[in-house]
């Protein structure tokens, strides 16, 4: 995933502390240690761009509504979020993204039900114990029922204690610079629960500190009709308005994008994260990505929360990807190599994370091992296209930052059935 997308057949990989040291095919490097891989498939660690750790406590609901009258059931449940909850279900969501081959999740945040403390020290807790890189965000939503949002009124914050607690929690997690483990972004929700005052105090406070933007943006066709109608305009000239279409935002979805929008984005340096999966199980519909990677727009994807897409594999993930673009622009529209590109180099650029998504010298040593002698691969003489269009399988192994997370296809620093167990106990506060 270098730029001239290089792949080493017979290659081997030096890894010194933290970072990458080598990379390359033939005579092997002197090491202190080696490992066989026995053939393997190497690829960098997959990066998430959009998620919603606590939705996996909801599965399963709303079956077969659409976008807003999922969010209207759902917020209510969502109220009854706390910190204990919270970790149980980042472990799980985090858990199973380690599990696909994951190795830097970004999370999306925006329930804060008032005198609820500690809720993003318990994902970052999460992040820490598992052992993946996480860039957590202080979402928020300040636009509520009566004001002609969408969130009852209950669930919305104050403008000026979201910036207060923003701030806040930059100062006590963010880690600045190459190989971060935790980093903050600055994320409110969406155009339908967020005003426009509160979209450019978060983008002012967000340059002040130097942080990332992030929201949703162009979801459904609802969406669309509800900015017409409250704002004048559509979604994406809306963000326009605001400030909002730069090179430091990525905006989750694009599904309903024009070539228009699709041009803003490319000239200001905005990227998407593309979540087939979700865009599929809501019914929203397909982004046109191939038209975006054309244009020069940075994608990355993201498997969205667990209450729209059931599943946290990102690896299942990048083989969607190929498939809704094959079915939107025809079978030419997306290759393995680009699938797996969006999935690794192409997260990392939407998170601004020049040191993640490529295994290149310097980089930080954040990789995945896929086996290629299970009975799903044989017959297959390309096994990089093998590993995509077979997908998803487990990594037999994942490191991030020279630590090994993932051995034998299971966690390392965590116990899943301890993880499952403790997440079931806490799942049952959230149904009836
Ligand atoms: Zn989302």
């Amino acid at each position: 995933m270098d730029d001239a997308g290089s792949e080493h057949e017979g290659g081997w990989l030096l890894v010194e502390g933290e970072t990458v040291a080598a990379v390359g095919a033939g005579p092997e490097p002197e090491a202190a240690e080696r490992v066989d891989l026995h053939g393997a498939v190497v690829t960098p660690g997959l990066v998430n761009t959009h998620h919603h750790l606590y939705q996996t406590l909801t599965r399963t609901r709303a079956q077969e509504a659409d976008l807003f009258t999922w969010l209207r059931e759902l917020y209510p449940i969502w109220s009854r979020i706390d910190a204990e909850s919270e970790y149980a279900a980042a472990r799980t969501g985090l858990a199973e993204l380690a599990l696909s081959g994951c190795t830097t999740v970004f999370d999306h945040h925006y329930v804060f039900p008032r005198g609820r403390e500690g809720l993003l020290e318990a994902e970052v807790q999460a992040a820490r114990e598992i052992g993946v890189r996480i860039v957590a965000s202080r979402g928020s939503m300040d636009l509520g029922v009566s004001d002609g949002g969408l969130p009852p009124d209950e669930l919305v914050e104050d403008l000026d204690a979201v910036l207060a607690e923003t701030e806040r929690l930059a100062a006590a997690l963010h880690e600045p610079g190459p190989g971060a483990r935790v980093q903050l972004a600055v994320a409110p929700c969406s155009p339908f629960s967020v005003t426009g005052r509160l979209m450019e105090e978060s983008a002012a406070l967000a340059r002040r500190l130097g942080l990332p933007l992030h929201t949703h943006l162009a979801e459904t066709l609802e969406e669309e009709a509800y900015c017409l109608e409250l704002y004048g305009c559509r979604p994406v000239e809306y963000l326009d308005r605001l400030g909002w279409l730069a090179d430091d935002v990525w905006c989750a979805h694009c599904v309903h994008l024009s070539e228009h929008d699709i041009a803003r984005f490319a000239g200001s340096g905005t990227g998407v994260a593309h979540c087939p999966t979700s865009n599929l199980r809501l019914g929203a519909g397909v982004a046109p990505v191939r038209d975006m990677l054309d244009a020069g727009v940075r994608v990355g994807l993201g498997v969205d929360g667990s209450a729209s897409n059931e599943r946290s594999d990102l690896f299942f993930e990048v083989k969607q990807a190929l498939l809704v673009a094959r079915g939107r622009d025809g079978s030419a529209a997306m290759t393995a190599r680009d699938a797996l590109r969006l999935g690794t180099r192409g997260g990392a650029a939407v998170l601004r994370r020049d040191d993640v998504g490529s295994l290149e010298r310097g980089k930080c040593a954040d990789f995945a091992v896929w086996g290629v002698d299970g009975l799903e691969l044989g017959g297959a003489d390309d096994p990089v296209a093998g590993i995509v269009l077979a997908g998803p399988s487990r990594p037999d192994m994942l490191v991030v930052g020279g630590d090994v997370v993932v051995s034998d296809r299971a966690l390392v620093h965590a116990d899943e059935a301890e993880i499952a167990q403790a997440h079931r106990a806490q799942a049952r506060r959230f149904t009836g």
